[in-house]
């Protein structure tokens, strides 16, 4: 990746993470109902012990000799782990969309996005399950949108977005089928 390709990446990468590093789904640090626990569960990808958040393009780049991360790569794509705790300003992008992810179809040339509930969010996260705190921060959809449509400006950030999108859609349809199925 050229200098002047990363510099590119990273202006987009630092204006999608300011939209959203005070919005969160709720209108207080979502934190506080679980104790973080999407943060000490974070297993959402990986294989052979290591779990981790899948980053985008220019990301490692961006947050490499932050903290204690540490990057890996798996089948899935290149993974930050950390140990549970992070400076709240320099987590990824995927952690700042969590428990929602950003579905994203073509459609003549145009990019539909949808900010959609992250399937994997529903067995750990209050957001969901606790029907008194549904309600999503209506700053934080617009944010997440608004920060996703930024990102799609670069073609391998782009790739990968539309890649994540139809891979969690993927597990959608699948935890769909198996809850019909056991009903
Ligand atoms: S599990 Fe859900 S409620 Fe808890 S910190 Fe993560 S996103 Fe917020
Ligand atoms: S990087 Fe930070 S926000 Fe993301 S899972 Fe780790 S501790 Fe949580």
């Amino acid at each position: 990746m050229s200098a002047e390709n990363t510099n590119k990446k990273h202006e987009l990468l630092l204006y999608a993470y300011s939209l959203l590093c005070d919005v969160t789904p709720k209108k207080y640090d979502c934190g506080m109902l679980c104790g973080s626990a999407c943060c000490k569960e974070n297993t959402a990808h990986g294989t052979d012990g290591e779990s981790g958040m899948l980053l985008l393009p220019g990301e490692k780049e961006l947050l490499c000799g932050t903290k204690d991360f540490k990057f890996v790569k798996s089948d899935e794509g290149e993974l930050l782990v950390c140990d549970g705790s992070c400076v709240r300003e320099l987590r990824p992008f995927a952690c700042r969309m969590f428990p929602f992810y950003p579905h994203i179809e073509t459609c003549g040339g145009r990019y539909i996005i949808k900010i959609k509930p992250d399937p994997r969010a529903s067995v750990i996260c209050p957001v969901f399950s606790d029907f008194r705190k549904r309600k999503t921060h209506a700053e934080f959809l617009r944010n997440a949108k608004k920060a996703v449509r930024t990102l799609l400006a670069d073609d391998d950030i782009a790739k990968e977005l539309c890649s994540q999108s139809d891979m969690i859609s993927d597990i959608e349809k699948l935890r769909g089928m198996l809850l019909n199925g056991l009903r």
